[in-house]
């Protein structure tokens, strides 16, 4: 049996974006993100991360900074009671200036490669699951993946936004 999961976006949607972030001392969440988390948590809906983070492309931060740094994101969130099931990322760029991540690939959004990766890994059923970002390339990669997706805008909030996930993702059931 397949899971139905919600796909988040991270910069700006989760977490307060200050520009190729991967110092822990910059980690801070969004307004309103772990009460959201936690009305997923309740509903017992898996929760998974995919994050493009071409500035590993250009040569702005390691891999290893970038996993320190999302470790610390999936403590926090495991302090607040929340499991963060995965976080799949993109270390590609255009612009890359670190060779083995310049070529063109089906990861960086808005292609559909990371969302595709965690349902063949998680077994998750992409028609029947929701991603949330804040950005059009965040909406065009759930929907060539198939998901239902949701913008995050001024005039949204992440739990409300969160809430609708939830009733579509019950729709399904
Ligand atoms: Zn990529």
């Amino acid at each position: 049996m397949l899971t139905k999961a919600v796909f988040f976006d991270r910069d700006d949607t989760l977490l307060r974006d200050n520009g190729y972030m991967y110092k822990i001392a910059d980690f801070k969440w969004i307004d309103g993100a772990i009460p959201a988390l936690t009305l997923l948590r309740d509903a017992h809906i898996p929760i998974f991360i995919a994050t493009n983070q071409g500035g590993i492309g250009k040569g702005l931060f390691t891999l290893e900074q970038m996993q320190a740094f999302h470790n610390h994101l999936r403590a926090e969130a495991l302090r607040a009671g929340i499991p963060i099931t995965d976080i799949a990322f993109c270390p590609h760029h255009p612009d890359a200036v670190i060779a083995e991540f310049a070529a063109p690939c089906d990861c960086r959004k808005p292609n559909p490669g990371m969302l595709q990766m965690l349902a063949k890994k998680w077994q998750i059923d992409l028609s029947a699951s929701v991603m949330i970002g804040d950005r059009q390339t965040d909406l065009e990669a759930g929907t060539r993946a198939g998901c239902t997706s949701l913008l995050l805008t001024s005039e949204t909030d992440l739990p409300s936004l969160v809430s609708e996930a939830i009733k579509i993702i019950d729709t399904e059931k």
